[in-house]
């Protein structure tokens, strides 16, 4: 069997040989035959229903952090080696993604945070919001309502480009007063010059069309707003509800699926305050386990849809397959 299958072979390597004699030189690691690496990303979205709407997210790009044990504080270095080698994480570099989520309510168009924008900050993966958009057949123009979770410069960034103009022309912005406050006044952010730069850019030219949220507030069909305070003063979180479906937008929540999860009181060292949010992580985190809510991590790897429950002291990510049928 084995013989006659290479004699096979042979008897095709030679047609081979002579349909290429005229023109190619004859390679027989039928090099001729392969196709050319394509070497271009896939398109960056994923859409869904979500009961009566439909959901698209859309990335802005992947957000390289760098060094963990920077980032993250309360676990020993051998602590955080052991979690991220027991989940196949590289310990020297956490990157994060940035999912964000477009919902079409039927009435409605909104975009839940911004992306990065220009700013280059965390290197040049970022700021693909505009282009991603594109690729899912989304139009700025089209967008009714941008919410933001809060100000910091990876969810307010996408909101006026570098003309001044602002890059959704027909939406009205939705944010909490207290986060507006805080990241515009450079009294409050000296620790992060181009925080404040960013959100100064992005936050003041659409100030005269911005909405102000509450805790608790249905500000837009089936979307209510959560205050979840630590991260920044004003931080919120979005629980989405549309033909009896829920999912929760959790912002940043928790920025990484293993080391603010395992021992949730885990510091990060871009919180504001990095005690309350550890607290507002541990009290959201429980509600969503115990109503099994599905949750959309802006942070957590693409797209980032799944569940948390408890586990031991502190939760797991379980994430959810994507599905390619509508
Ligand atoms: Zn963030």
């Amino acid at each position: 069997m084995k013989g006659s299958l290479l004699s096979r072979r042979n008897v095709l390597l030679g047609a081979a040989t002579c349909a290429a004699t005229s023109a190619i030189p004859f390679d027989p690691r039928g090099a001729a035959a392969k196709a050319p690496m394509i070497n271009a990303p896939a398109p960056y979205y994923y859409r869904f229903k979500l009961g009566n709407a439909e959901a698209t997210i859309i990335s802005d790009g992947t957000l390289p952090l760098g060094d963990p044990h920077a980032s993250f504080k309360g676990l020993t270095a051998a602590e955080m080696d052991k979690q991220l080698a027991d989940n196949f994480l590289p310990a020297n570099n956490a990157v994060l993604e940035q999912n964000v989520l477009i919902l079409n309510t039927g009435d409605k168009l909104v975009l839940f945070d911004t992306g990065m924008g220009s700013a280059k900050d965390f290197g040049p993966t970022t700021g693909k919001l505009l282009a991603t958009m594109k690729q899912a057949g989304i139009d700025p123009k089209d967008i009714d309502a941008v919410v933001m979770s809060h100000a910091h410069i990876d969810h307010c960034g996408g909101c006026v480009g570098d003309d001044g103009k602002p890059n959704f022309p027909n939406a009205q912005f939705y944010i909490t007063q207290a986060d507006v406050e805080y990241w515009t006044d450079e009294t409050k952010t000296k620790e992060f010059p181009s925080f404040l730069a960013q959100a100064r850019k992005n936050l003041l030219p659409i100030r005269d069309r911005t909405v102000f949220i509450k805790d608790q507030q249905e500000f837009l069909p089936g979307v209510q707003a959560i205050a979840a305070p630590g991260h920044t003063v004003g931080h919120t979180i979005f629980m989405i509800n549309s033909g009896g479906q829920s999912l929760c937008y959790i912002g940043d929540l928790t920025h990484h699926p293993v080391l603010l999860m395992e021992k949730p009181l885990t510091e990060f060292a871009y919180d504001t305050d990095p005690k309350q949010s550890a607290q507002t992580r541990v009290k959201m985190l429980n509600m969503l386990a115990a109503n099994k809510t599905p949750i959309l991590a802006y942070h957590f790897a693409w797209p980032g849809i799944g569940h948390v429950a408890k586990q031991g002291d502190g939760f797991r990510y379980y994430p959810q397959a994507m599905k390619m049928e509508m």
